[in-house]
Parts: C-alpha cells; sequence; structure tokens
C-alpha cells in the first residue's frame, strides 16, 4: 500500500516536479486534500524555522508523515540578506521584478557579488524531523538575462556558468540548484525507509 505524504505546498508545480521523481511507494497529497485550507504560518527568522514551522503546523493538525521547503537567496555583500525574507524583499506585494530592482539598487557599486540560494526540507516521519539542505554558489549579475524560472533567476548566474538561471532550461537548472540538490537528498533517504 501506498504510504501518504504531504507536501505542504500549494505550488503545483513543486508538487509535481517532487512527486514525479518521488517513486511510487508515496501518495504525495497537498494540505489542502488533507483539510488545511488556512494558511501555514512561516513566521521565523532563519531558512530552517520556517520549513520546520511549516512541516511541524502540518503533523501537530493531522498526523501523517509531511515535508515542508523554505529557499532564500544570500548574498555576502549585504550580510545574508534578503536571505529569509528573499519573497518580500521588496514589499509584501512579494513582487519578483521589485525584489530584482531593489536587489539590483542595493548593489549597485558593489564589486563583491558573491551570492548562493538555500534550500532547507523539514521532513516529519513517524514523529520525527529530518533536515535537508541544499546550496548553490554563484554571483548576482548587474543586469537581468534571460525570461526561464522565476524570482531572482534572471540576475543569478551559478558559477562555473556563464549563463544566468533564467536563461537555462528547467532540466538543466533543477540538475544543479538548490532544490534539485536538497530533494535528492530527501528522495534518497525516503528510498531507505
Ligand atoms: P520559497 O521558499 O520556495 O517560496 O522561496 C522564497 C523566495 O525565494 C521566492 O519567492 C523567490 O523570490 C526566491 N526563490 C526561491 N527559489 C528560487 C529559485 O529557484 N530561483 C529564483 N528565486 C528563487
Amino acid at each position: 500500500m501506498k504510504k501518504q505524504l504531504i507536501f505542504a505546498t500549494n505550488n503545483r508545480n513543486k508538487l509535481k516536479e517532487i512527486d514525479s521523481i518521488i517513486g511510487d511507494r508515496y501518495d504525495l497529497t497537498t494540505p489542502a486534500a488533507c483539510g488545511i485550507t488556512e494558511d501555514i504560518p512561516e513566521d521565523q527568522d532563519t531558512i530552517a524555522g520556517n520549513a520546520s514551522q511549516k512541516s511541524h503546523y502540518i503533523f501537530d493538525r493531522v498526523g501523517i508523515d509531511c515535508f515542508a521547503d523554505d529557499t532564500g537567496l544570500e548574498v555576502e555583500a549585504l550580510n545574508g540578506a534578503p536571505g529569509v525574507y528573499s519573497a518580500r524583499y521588496a514589499g509584501e506585494q512579494k513582487n519578483s521584478d521589485d525584489n530584482i530592482d531593489l536587489l539590483l539598487k542595493n548593489m549597485a557599486g558593489t564589486e563583491n557579488r558573491k551570492a548562493r540560494f538555500k534550500t532547507v526540507i523539514s521532513l516529519i516521519v513517524d514523529g520525527k524531523e529530518h533536515l535537508f539542505e541544499g546550496v548553490v554558489n554563484g554571483v548576482i549579475t548587474t543586469e537581468r538575462h534571460g525570461t526561464e524560472g522565476f524570482g531572482y533567476d534572471p540576475v543569478f548566474r551559478p558559477d562555473g556558468y556563464d549563463i544566468t538561471f533564467a536563461e537555462m532550461s528547467l532540466e538543466e537548472k533543477n540538475r544543479i540548484s538548490h532544490r534539485g540538490k536538497a530533494v535528492v537528498q530527501l528522495v534518497n533517504f525516503l528510498k531507505t525507509l
């Protein structure tokens, strides 16, 4: 029998992506399908804290194995900002274009362009939490390049590449990305259970 596993996301693309690699031992489902229709709180001040808060919230409500992810862009010259505030860097409208504009403005004239994306996944199985982290290092470009992807992709160029995430295919990005790396660890762990 398939084991039920809740993924704390409302993002259909993320759900589909993980469902396709998680294998047929799991029935991947959403919080809404389990009766959780309210916004799941994520008000911690670290990426890991938010992932953990979301998975615990679900487990405490319904007692079903679950996982949650949280991601942030950490820029060295900005002391790790926008970090946990990446989605709402330029305000509560959570607009990617506004976020990129503010990031480029705050980095104008800055020579150190080093940055990294970090994803943390918190999995709760049988009441026990397991954390998985994926990181990709790169630089913030001075202008936007490319139209693929989302968020800060047009201004993030991963180390070892001369194109931004927004100039890559989804497959290519997933192979090297923060989220891709964290998901591989999650899936490998689930296979050991
Ligand atoms: P979330 O935790 O996956 O919702 O990500 C928080 C925010 O980080 C998003 O709103 C985006 O601004 C940014 N972000 C997350 N993942 C990516 C990515 O793969 N590329 C670009 N931006 C991202």
